[in-house]
């Protein structure tokens, strides 16, 4: 059984025992235990203790050891790989991509280091001068889900840390394996005892413990939409920060003049990566109605080749879903689809029979026309089922892509950018991407609007959510 990582070593702590599970054969992998209110107690108090110390390390020095945690990383690709994909169930190949990005957004904070300033005033009065400093918040729990363990915790601990906060994080109870080998390697490759603390269990017992705890200056969470509104309604009992990044239904419109290969591809890649089990992944497309027959030929014929297997398996490029409970929803929600007129293009089912059997499998499947009241248009799909819809222009596109409560990402294809650059300001999105899609940079602020959540992570501008700024006067 596994235990919390706190104060620079693995602590031992009662509590049940929670299977980690293999989703490509239901086998257990792991069990880790549950944390509980004392083992938060615990990490937050090594949290606090190490603060202070880490606040005075240069800020310089901090980024030094951050980037040194993310040579780590990168240096253990080959261990943390097949354990990414034993306890979330993708493909390999897509698990050193994660953890390549994990390592890239620590380096891209570490860069940062030197960038945190304040401001100055020579004469607010006479001879009186003012500074703004930028100042740690204290200890930041950090709570993530299991799509993607490692960069999701990225996008804390960098900005966290390099600003001079320590951190307790508690990954999903379904993804501690890999999320308490990053923290060993991590003091390993220098961080200081207590700056960087993991604690497991459930988000209802362990995860609700973090967020209530008094000790605990800010939230920052990734996950569903409940959760989040949740997390922040317990955080303003003391007037905690949050930010919440939450879920999404990113729309892709296709316009007439678009690049359509392009597109398609595009499409396909941004709702089947990952199993469709990303934040920012393709939930919804409109196509002009002059194009939709190539476009709905096109991503059906994609679907269809694409090769559905064990995470661990060579030429596998979907793997299983997360858990039988992912799979029951989607498979309710394409259902729900289908009955409201939505013809299946591709898959559409359950794959059967041998290596099938054991896991989470769903075909990549395409689905046209539902009704636009149907679950597949108004709520979050979380898995490789992809509605297309047919449009009249840009105009409706944007109008039927703003009729989603979430607002997350949204990417446009045409290869007129000045109708691409207005539809980017009409888009209730965090994101758009004009002929991309879904991947985000370091280098900018992301983060939903509407039900897809609060705050920024990326970009310089995360620093500005781990930092309080603390006006100082001084008078000769
Ligand atoms: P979830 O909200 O159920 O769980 C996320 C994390 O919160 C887990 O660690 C869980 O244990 C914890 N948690 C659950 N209940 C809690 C509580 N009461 N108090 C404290 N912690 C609690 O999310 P999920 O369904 O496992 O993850 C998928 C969701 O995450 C999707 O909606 C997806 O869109 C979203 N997501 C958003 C982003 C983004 O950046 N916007 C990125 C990835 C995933």
């Amino acid at each position: 059984m596994r235990h919390p990582f706190v104060g620079g070593r693995t602590t031992h702590m009662h509590g049940d025992a929670i299977a980690v599970t293999d989703p490509a054969t239901g086998a257990t992998v792991d069990e880790a235990v549950e944390a509980g209110a004392g083992g938060v107690d615990a990490a937050v108090a090594a949290a606090r203790n190490a603060q202070p110390a880490w606040a005075g390390t240069p800020a310089g020095a901090r980024g030094r050891v951050v980037a040194a945690v993310a040579d780590a990383i990168d240096a253990h690709s080959d261990e943390l790989a097949p354990l990414l994909t034993a306890e979330q169930g993708k493909p390999l190949r897509e698990s050193r991509i994660e953890l390549h990005r994990c390592a890239e957004t620590l380096r891209h904070y570490a860069g940062l280091a030197l960038n945190i300033r304040g401001a100055a005033f020579s004469a607010l009065d006479t001879g009186t001068r003012g500074i703004v400093l930028a100042r740690p918040l204290g200890v930041v729990g950090a709570i993530v889900p299991w799509n993607f363990p490692t960069t999701l915790l990225a996008n804390k601990l960098g900005p966290a840390l390099v600003t001079g906060n320590t951190v307790v994080a508690k990954p999903d109870e379904t993804t501690p394996l890999v999320t308490l080998r990053l923290a060993e390697i991590a003091s390993a490759a220098g961080l200081p005892d207590g700056v960087f603390n993991v604690v497991t269990g459930t988000g209802e017992v362990t995860g609700a413990a973090l967020v209530a705890h008094p000790g605990v200056r800010k939230v920052a969470f990734t996950g569903s939409t409940p959760v989040g509104k949740r997390i922040m309604a317990t955080a303003a009992g003391d007037l905690k920060r949050v930010t919440l990044e939450l879920g999404g239904s990113d729309p892709l419109i296709i316009c007439a003049d678009a690049d359509i290969d392009k597109a398609i591809s595009a499409a396909s890649m941004g709702r089947f990566f990952n199993c469709g089990q990303a934040c920012l992944a393709i939930k919804r497309v409109y196509v002009d109605e002059t194009v939709a027959d190539r476009v709905v030929e096109g991503l059906a014929k994609k679907a269809a080749r694409l090769q559905l297997g064990r995470g661990d398996a060579k030429g596998t490029q979907v793997g299983p879903l997360h858990s039988s409970a992912g799979r029951e929803v989607i498979a309710a929600q394409l259902a729900d689809a289908v009955a409201s007129g939505g013809e299946v293009l591709a898959g559409g089912g359950i794959p059967e029979g041998g290596e099938f059997d054991g896991g989470w499998f769903h075909e990549p499947t395409v689905v046209y026309e539902p009704s636009h009241d149907s679950r597949v248009s108004t709520e979050e799909t979380f898995g490789p089922v992809l509605p297309v819809w047919k449009v009249s222009g840009l105009d409706e596109a944007i109008t039927r892509a703003n009729a989603s409560p979430f607002g997350l990402g949204s990417s446009v294809w045409t290869r007129d950018l000045s109708s691409a650059m207005a539809a980017a300001e009409r888009i209730e999105a965090g994101y758009t991407w004009i002929n991309s899609a879904t991947k985000a940079y370091d280098e900018l602020p992301f983060g939903g609007v509407k039900q897809s959540g609060y705050g920024k992570e990326h970009g310089i501008e995360a620093l500005s959510f781990y930092t309080d700024l603390k006006s100082v006067v001084i008078r000769d």
